[in-house]
């Protein structure tokens, strides 16, 4: 017998006869307990980051009220429009430096299935912009990582194939690739990795795939011939933060990765204040802390200025070095001071 992964699992009654509902019930191998509307449970009381160790639940909802968010302006690579859109809340990952810890009340999962009217708001938004439009999913939560339950991937794979001006990024530290290897890959459908060098990964990516299972789900997409890009962000000051990049990059360019990214984007850790507050509670001993963080004018806490730049500056020479094209290098959340 399957014994579910989920404490409870809460369904809107409105849905219960959806048949992306029934599919991810019955995978989900647990008896559904049905509500009148997820937020009348989801957050209402407090329940603690880390108590999703130990007892998460699962909430199947209709998403109301904003399906698409414009992004903020250095989010992705310049000069275009870029959205994500909400089709989760929280993460089965850990990453000690996630901002959700301090953004919803709770880390229990809600998983929208009305996917359709989130892509009949992604048609309405190419028709209001001329050029190319981005559209990033898992700004809320990991993108792949539960595929394999919602099922969703074709539908957004088939707004790729019809409208060629709309990009689509699946950002991930996911290796769940099983749903991806049904579909042909397409030059507008992007499958991106958050990836760090593995000491780190260890360290500060808690309960999510290495770094090298990271890399080696990236190859075989690679190798199948999808559109794939890179995200080292956050990345954490340490000692040896140059040779662990210069190490990861050789490790990319040695399975053929870096000539062909879409972009990679570098980012320094940096948290709300409040974000912090909670990752300090969380994780005491961190070595997210250890670096020299000061609090910005505009509320931030990270890196000064000059720091965080060397850094990127140090780190974006070491991928030039490793064959990734200057150009498809992007600094992310750095046109402020
Ligand atoms: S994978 Fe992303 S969303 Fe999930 S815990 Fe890590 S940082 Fe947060």
């Amino acid at each position: 017998m399957v014994t579910s992964v989920w404490n409870e699992v809460y369904v809107e009654e409105k849905i219960r006869n959806h048949p992306r509902v029934e599919s991810i019930l019955n995978k989900v191998q647990k008896a559904p307990v049905y509500i009148e509307s997820f937020d009348e449970i989801w957050g209402r009381s407090k329940k603690a980051y880390l108590q999703k160790r130990d007892t998460l639940n699962l909430f199947l909802a209709q998403k109301q009220g904003q399906l698409l968010k414009l992004a903020p302006d250095a989010y992705g690579s310049a000069g275009e429009p870029h959205y994500y859109f909400i089709h989760a809340y929280n993460c089965i990952y850990e990453c000690q430096y996630c901002y959700l810890q301090g953004y919803f009340n709770t880390p229990d999962i809600v998983l929208f299935i009305n996917h359709e009217e989130i892509i009949q708001e992604m048609e309405k938004a190419l028709l209001s912009h001329p050029g190319r439009v981005w559209f990033h999913a898992g700004e809320f939560s990991d993108s792949l990582a539960l595929t394999h339950l919602t099922g969703e991937l074709e539908l957004y794979h088939e707004f790729c194939q019809k409208y060629p001006e709309a990009i689509i990024e699946l950002r991930t530290k996911s290796v769940n690739i099983r749903e991806l290897e049904k579909l042909p890959p397409l030059p507008n459908f992007i499958v991106s990795f958050s990836l760090s060098p593995d000491e780190m990964a260890r360290r500060v990516d808690l309960k999510t795939p290495s770094t090298q299972g990271r890399l080696k789900a990236m190859d075989k997409l690679n190798q199948l011939g999808f559109k794939i890009a890179a995200h080292f962000d956050p990345i954490i000051y340490e000692d040896q933060f140059k040779s662990r990049y210069q190490e990861l990059l050789v490790q990319m360019n040695n399975l053929k990765i870096n000539e062909k990214l879409a972009y990679l984007s570098l980012g320094v850790v940096r948290f709300t204040k409040d974000v912090y507050r909670d990752a300090e509670r969380n994780y005491p001993d961190s070595v997210i802390h250890s670096g020299p963080m000061v609090k910005s004018f505009d509320g931030k806490v990270r890196y000064h200025r000059p720091m965080r730049m060397w850094i990127m500056s140090t780190i974006k020479e070491l991928a030039i070095q490793a064959k990734v094209k200057p150009e498809s290098i992007y600094l992310c959340m750095e046109d402020d001071a």
